[in-house]
């Protein structure tokens, strides 16, 4: 039995997460449930899951009195006091964005191991926590499910070295558009992804390949791979999760219908792998898997964040912050879609990169590039 913090509880990966402890009540217990302002949404979870300790960022008027038998933390840094009053062994960090860079830095004091979703957090910060992870000797459990692909696939490494990393990509909602079309794409053209049901903020980086950009950032972070060693590929079906290149030219690949509960799984259960309903694969009704190399001139984000990735320092942090920033304008409706790559471009060009020496430099460069793309916002 193992206790599990579930930060981001109330959103896509944390609710899946949720599913898994459901099925298995005796290998695991969520211990802390955390969430932003979706407080009905958290009660419920609260009133199912029982865990010790609860926090909201947004403290809501009234605390039902179901839900009173476990402690609250509500504001700004309810998410960290909360998971060091759980003690729990495991975290789970599934909060969206550079929000959860503090939930990751505290799982990494109080945690046994850390069960990561949140990729903005190694974007931004990621030689400072792979550093961190390895001076404490606390596993990074990957759970975006390429990277818990390849983590799979590494498996059999038995210490041969790798050639390659090749992260596979469902190429989003507009994948088959035309490059005009594509800078007009509606709200809801964007959020209708083909193969995964995610929360918003990552659906609209699927679209513009920001999120494979953001990837190849954390493969690189979690895996060791310099920028060169690490491919995208193109691939419809969300079937191949993500794979491996040895030095004998053999590849190994982890399959699987596209469902984020196997990777939240295997993270949870690992090394164990935790059984959970999955839809067995039909090769025969399947027929086909597909593979192109990615369009670089309609989804011009992807070199991009290659190119920060090679610049390094605060290039990422630049990147992450001003696609946040751009995304949320988006969603609101204040910019058409094709000025988010234009405003991370252009905040790229415009902010000198800096090092990272510390978490106060990280927030440093995430400040200016959101102050520099709220500007570009209002042009
Ligand atoms: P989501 O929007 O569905 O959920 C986000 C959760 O974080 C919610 O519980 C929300 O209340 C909480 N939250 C948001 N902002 C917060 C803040 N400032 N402080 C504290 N809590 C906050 O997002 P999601 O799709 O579950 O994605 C979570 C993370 O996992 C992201 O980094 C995403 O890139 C990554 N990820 C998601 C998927 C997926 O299938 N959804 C797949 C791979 C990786
Ligand atoms: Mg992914």
């Amino acid at each position: 039995m193992r206790t599990i913090a579930i930060l981001g509880a109330t959103g896509s990966i944390g609710t899946q997460a949720l599913d898994i402890v459901r099925r298995h009540p005796d290998k695991f217990r969520a211990s802390c449930l955390t969430a932003h302002s979706a407080s009905d949404k958290l009660f419920e979870l609260v009133r199912q899951f029982r865990p010790d300790v609860a926090a909201l960022v947004n403290e809501p008027e009234a605390i039902p009195e179901d839900v009173r038998f476990c402690q609250w933390v509500f504001g700004p840094d309810s998410t960290v006091e909360a998971l060091k009053a759980s003690r729990a062994q495991d975290a789970l960090c599934a909060i969206v964005g550079i929000a959860g860079l503090d939930a990751v830095w505290t799982a990494l004091d109080v945690c046994e191991r850390v069960l990561l979703a949140n990729k903005e957090a190694l974007v931004t910060g990621g030689d400072l926590v792979m550093a961190k992870a390895a001076e404490k000797n606390i596993p990074m459990l990957p759970v975006d499910s390429e990277h818990s692909a390849i983590f799979q696939c590494l498996q059999a490494r038995q210490g041969n070295p790798v050639k390659r990393l090749l992260l596979t990509c469902s190429g989003g909602a507009l994948r088959n558009w035309k490059k005009e079309d594509i800078y007009n794409a509606t709200v809801k053209d964007v959020l209708a992804h083909p193969t995964w049901n995610m929360g918003g903020k990552i659906t609209v980086d699927c679209a513009s390949m920001v999120n494979k950009g953001l990837e190849v950032i954390e493969a690189h972070h979690l895996f060791g791979m310099p920028a060169e060693k690490i491919d995208v590929v193109v691939h419809p079906q969300s079937i191949v999760h993500s794979m491996v290149e040895f030095g004998d030219g053999a590849v190994l690949a982890q399959l699987g219908n596209p469902d984020m509960r196997g990777p939240i799984g295997y993270a949870m259960g690992y090394p164990e792998r935790i059984p959970y309903d999955a839809k067995p694969l039909d090769f025969a009704a399947l027929g086909h898997l597909d593979f192109a190399a990615p369009d670089t001139d309609r989804f011009p984000a992807l070199p991009m964040a290659i190119e920060a990735l090679k610049a390094g320092g605060s290039a990422p942090v630049v990147l992450n912050g001003a696609n946040e920033a751009a995304v949320g304008a988006f969603l609101k409706g204040q910019i058409p879609f094709g000025r988010i790559p234009e405003i991370i471009l252009a905040a790229l060009d415009a902010i000198p990169v800096t090092p990272i020496m510390c978490i106060a430099d990280v927030y440093e460069a995430d400040g200016k590039a959101r102050a520099y793309a709220k500007e570009r916002i209002k042009i």
